[in-house]
């Protein structure tokens, strides 16, 4: 699948990246398949300093046949500093309609690109909250896939073509999403499914909720005439869903899939961040993990039910859940502690899983792909700011030599004290974001040593560099 930025890309910030890609034994390496260039998201540049983002709560209805979307959407947040006049979102290539307050009056609004910028009434005070009201439609040419054949649509990774929101990985809210579907279809979100009723003309309204602050670009949703499998015997109840597989194939793909959960779960130490995980089978995606949801491609569901070892994938949209999803990068430099983590993570379930052996050839796998780029003069410190347009080799920093860089500090610390920092890093900034420094500073904790060259030699000189002094 290829990517088609936009010209502007550059310009404006937009990053592509690679979304999830599973580290297994039988996952080729990422330069190397034709599956790796997916995935695109835009950062927007919005400086959301001034508010904080509460909650979003939207109506939407993909339009399958028309590759369209529309929306209602309010959106609730709080001033964080005295005069806040003027906030601004991301809307992609979304075209708003109107907006206004919540009690209807017209707002003033600008739409330069990518941006919905819009006046308030009056100035705010710190602390104080405001709701917007606004609605909007869109034909997304990335973020929202629809595939009419199968009847399905899907989001992938830019959650601002599709809902109007502050992208950046930093801001936290909750989202109360009701998508409007052709009766009959079934469909997955975030959150908790609290309802579904027929509106009598042939469609249908699921309500989702996803009440724990969570980063908009783990917000997603897919819709479709899909087949189900269910566990609900213990906590989380699984979920899979797919148009092409049946109940029992889908029983036989996922059916490792609470036993990663269990094994994350320790080495995380803590509990699975939800009710439900649920996991899809969609048309076309490299693999992509969202809020207690991951979307998988039925091509890899096929080739999972034919290979039964190819577990890398699947594990490592599990992993996410903690590094990723409960845990955030705070700014994209920062994106290998999503995607490093969750590579080490797949590879360490694989050594759980088969033995030592399987992990040792993935760690040789990474150190050559390391090797290469240093040959190459690629290679990059795993923090870098400017990380606006990666190439396969940066994604290769990223994925690979961030699993990598956690192997050595394995190596470097011993079992004990690696898994206890692993443990304390996961539990201290459980449900917040994280720069390097964090990572850093719970594996010092928990050997004792210091940690600053490794660090330095590895994350490079913005891994730190704008947080505050730790404590
Ligand atoms: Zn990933």
């Amino acid at each position: 699948m290829q990517i088609t930025m936009p010209r502007h890309a550059c310009q404006a910030g937009l990053l592509a990246l690679l979304i999830c890609y599973g580290a297994s034994a039988q996952t080729p390496a990422v330069s190397a398949s034709p599956l790796a260039a997916v995935g695109e998201i835009d950062v927007g540049g919005i400086d959301v300093g001034d508010i904080d983002i509460l909650a979003y709560t939207a109506t939407i209805e993909p339009r399958v046949a028309e590759g369209e979307v529309v929306g209602e959407e309010r959106i609730r947040f709080v001033a964080r500093r005295d005069g806040v006049r003027q906030v601004r979102f991301d809307r992609g290539a979304l075209e708003i309609g109107a907006v206004t307050d919540a009690h209807g009056a017209r707002l003033t609004f600008d739409t330069p690109p990518r941006t919905l910028s819009v006046i308030l009434p009056r100035p705010l005070r710190d602390g104080e909250p405001y709701e917007l009201r606004l609605d909007y439609r869109g034909r997304p040419t990335h973020g929202l896939q629809f595939d009419p054949a199968r009847r399905e649509s899907y989001t992938i990774f830019s959650t601002s073509q599709w809902l109007v929101c502050v992208d950046a990985p930093h801001e936290r809210a909750t989202l109360d999403l009701t998508l409007i579907v052709p009766a009959g279809s079934v469909s997955a979100a975030n959150g908790r499914h609290s309802a579904s009723r027929s509106l009598g003309d042939g469609r249908e309204a699921h309500r989702w909720r996803l009440t724990r602050d969570t980063p908009s670009f783990l917000y997603g949703f897919a819709i479709g005439p899909y087949r189900e499998w269910r566990d609900a015997r213990l906590r989380p109840q699984l979920r899979a869903l797919s148009i092409d597989r049946t109940p029992e194939e889908l029983s036989a793909i996922f059916a490792e899939t609470r036993g990663m959960i269990a094994f994350f779960q320790v080495r995380a130490g803590i509990a699975y961040p939800g009710r439900t995980y649920t996991q899809v089978l969609v048309s076309k995606t490299a693999g992509q993990e969202a809020a207690g949801l991951a979307f998988l491609s039925e091509e890899e569901g096929e080739a999972v039910l034919t290979t039964p070892d190819r577990i890398g994938l699947i594990a490592h949209e599990i992993a996410h859940q903690w590094w990723g999803d409960l845990l955030t990068c705070r700014d994209w430099g920062h994106f290998w502690l999503n995607e490093g983590f969750a590579t080490f993570m797949a590879a360490a379930y694989r050594e759980h899983r088969d033995g030592r052996a399987h992990y040792d050839a993935q760690v040789a796998r990474w150190r050559d792909r390391v090797e290469r780029l240093r040959a190459d003069g690629r290679d990059r410190p795993l923090v870098y700011p400017e990380w606006n347009r990666p190439t396969a080799d940066d994604r290769a920093v990223v994925y690979q030599k961030g699993a990598y860089v956690l192997h050595l500090l394995r190596e470097t610390l011993g079992e004990d004290a690696f898994w206890a920092g692993v443990r304390d890093y996961t539990r201290a900034h459980a449900g917040s974001s994280v720069a390097t420094v964090d990572l850093q500073r719970a594996m010092e904790r928990a050997s004792g040593q210091d940690l600053q060259a490794f660090f330095d030699a590895h994350a490079g000189p913005a891994a730190g560099s704008s947080l505050p002094a730790p404590e």
